[in-house]
């Protein structure tokens, strides 16, 4: 489903406008939302990210292996990064060890940038990651040695410098990857919109309905990829230089708390507010953390008034990102607000296409279309599963065939065999008892369309991971309350009407298979 969500009034460009009005016109909905639900959420433990003594080291590594893990997903973080051990540090490098040649030029080549971005991001004084041919055992005695003469803290670069104006590109952003251009990026119809207004922010920032772009979507559908493809765009302009700064709000907040602790939060905010594009991924990370986002809040604003842009990514809409301040949500949505949806067949096929004909591999039709077919999360894992399949064909000198990568895929195929989504449980559903799909979000309350919407609840509780709350929003925004109702509901009619158990079941196990 189609989803936009405009709380101010927004000025479109004509050819925004014609995605824009297709998105309307289509099965698109559009919400307009006025008062907002003030939520909280806990807040998360912070540590100093920039103490770098020997158990704050193995700790940020720890969770540098966590944020990898999350950030390429589980079967490429299996296949290439599990392995690596980190091996010690010295002054300000980082190395890591990997147990064979291939598994490190392979780390190197694909994962290098990200490895020191994320040093970078966890450890302010962090500059290079080395990464060598090495085993866990063999390195055991450096790493004790090195953990333990781990160089003194320092302070976050901003602080460093006498300037006032201090680069910021360099100091307080995460390098660009190149890798994350927009000719790389492969548009259709789930991602044309957020593709469109990404584009139209690197040529002309600033511009009056454009500011904020916050930018949404599940993970792996290619949020990081066009901010960084935006940063690219403007970075390399002819025009007059721009300085951009990307990072995540995660970084953001170390900064932030790494300042406040060395009492250096005005060098934190000018060096911030000196950027000319400030772009923020993954906001949703700053939820409940009162203070970062009071500060983000005022560096926005101040952002914003002195006519830079800003780009934000987040995993939900602006009215749907719970534990952030109404004042802030509303500033959110009150530039363009762009979605990136689940990737079609369609834009899955491209995508593969495209990434396979860079590889140099010959990948047969047959293969792509099995795989666009198989893995249907994002396109995170199908880049996985296809690098997983070049890798294999490199290492053993085979060709790709529809048998290799069975064999290959074995495990990510298993796992994508079980996974159901919510919107096919509502299909089959609906198809079922002859309804309307779009009744399975409606008000409509009759008997007729009422049970079979509870029936496709329960299997949403049965047959996926997601929460009551989760399957209520699908649900038309129902309430959680109302989910908890359903599945009882079903559950005590399936013990008293044998023939309705028998048709839920028999939904359940073609869902299933
Ligand atoms: P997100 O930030 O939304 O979680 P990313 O931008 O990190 O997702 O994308 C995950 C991976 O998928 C990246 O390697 C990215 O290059 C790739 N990707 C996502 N969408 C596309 C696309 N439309 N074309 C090409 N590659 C894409
Ligand atoms: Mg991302």
């Amino acid at each position: 489903m189609v989803s936009l969500v405009l709380q101010c009034e927004q000025v479109l460009p004509l050819e925004l406008k014609r995605l824009y009005d297709r998105r309307m016109t289509g099965q698109g909905a559009v919400t307009l939302r006025g008062g907002m639900q003030e939520q909280t959420s806990p807040l998360n433990d912070q540590h100093d990210p920039f103490d770098a003594s020997a158990p704050q080291l193995a700790a940020q590594w720890a969770r540098i292996r966590g944020r990898l893990q999350s950030d390429v997903g589980e079967i490429e973080y299996r296949t290439w990064l599990k392995q690596m051990t980190l091996a010690g540090a010295d002054g300000d490098e980082v190395t890591v060890h990997l147990p064979t040649r291939f598994l490190r030029d392979w780390v190197r080549g694909h994962y290098g940038d990200k490895l020191n971005a994320l040093w970078q991001a966890e450890n302010g004084s962090i500059r290079h990651v080395e990464i060598r041919v090495g085993t866990a055992a063999e390195i055991a005695a450096p790493l004790g040695q090195s953990l333990a003469q781990d160089p003194p803290s320092k302070p976050a670069r901003v602080e460093e410098r006498g300037d006032s104006r201090p680069d910021a590109r360099t100091d307080i952003a995460v390098p660009l990857d190149a890798r994350f251009s927009f000719d790389n990026f492969v548009v259709g119809k789930p991602n044309e919109f957020a593709y469109a207004c990404a584009r139209r922010v690197a040529e002309h920032p600033s511009s009056q309905g454009f500011n904020p772009l916050f930018l949404y979507g599940g993970v792996g559908l290619g949020k990081t990829h066009l901010m960084h493809a935006m940063g690219l765009e403007l970075t390399r302009r002819d025009t007059a230089p721009i300085s951009v700064a990307y990072m995540s709000a995660e970084k953001f907040m170390y900064r932030f708390i790494a300042a406040i602790r060395s009492q250096s939060t005005m060098e934190f905010k000018e060096g911030l507010r000196s950027v000319d594009v400030l772009m923020i991924d993954d906001l949703q990370f700053l939820i409940g953390k009162d203070n970062t986002q009071e500060e983000f809040f005022h560096t926005f604003n101040a952002l914003v008034d002195a006519g830079k842009q800003i780009v934000v990514s987040a995993d939900k809409s602006p009215s749907d990102l719970s534990g952030i301040e109404d004042r802030l949500r509303t500033r959110l949505g009150c530039g363009m607000v762009a979605d990136l949806h689940a990737t079609t067949y369609e834009l899955r096929i491209s995508i593969l296409e495209a990434k396979a004909s860079r590889t140099g591999v010959g990948v047969p039709a047959k293969v792509l279309e099995f795989l666009a077919h198989k893995i249907t999360s994002n396109v995170r894992e199908l880049e996985g599963a296809l690098n997983r399949l070049i890798a294999h064909a490199n290492l053993f000198g085979r060709s790709v065939t529809l048998e290799a990568t069975q064999e290959v895929l074995h495990d990510i195929l298993k796992a994508h065999d079980r996974r159901v989504t919510i919107e096919e449980i509502q299909k089959r559903v609906a198809e079922h008892w002859n309804m309307r799909l779009t009744d399975m979000s409606s008000a409509r309350r009759a008997r007729a369309v009422a049970r079979p919407r509870q029936v496709a609840m329960y299997l949403a509780k049965q047959l996926t991971s997601r929460s009551l709350p989760e399957i209520g929003r699908k649900f038309g925004n129902r309430d959680h309350t109302t989910v908890m109702h359903a599945v009882k509901t079903v559950a005590a009619l399936m013990e008293r009407d044998t023939g309705f158990a028998e048709d839920v079941e028999l939904l359940r196990r073609m869902l299933e298979s």
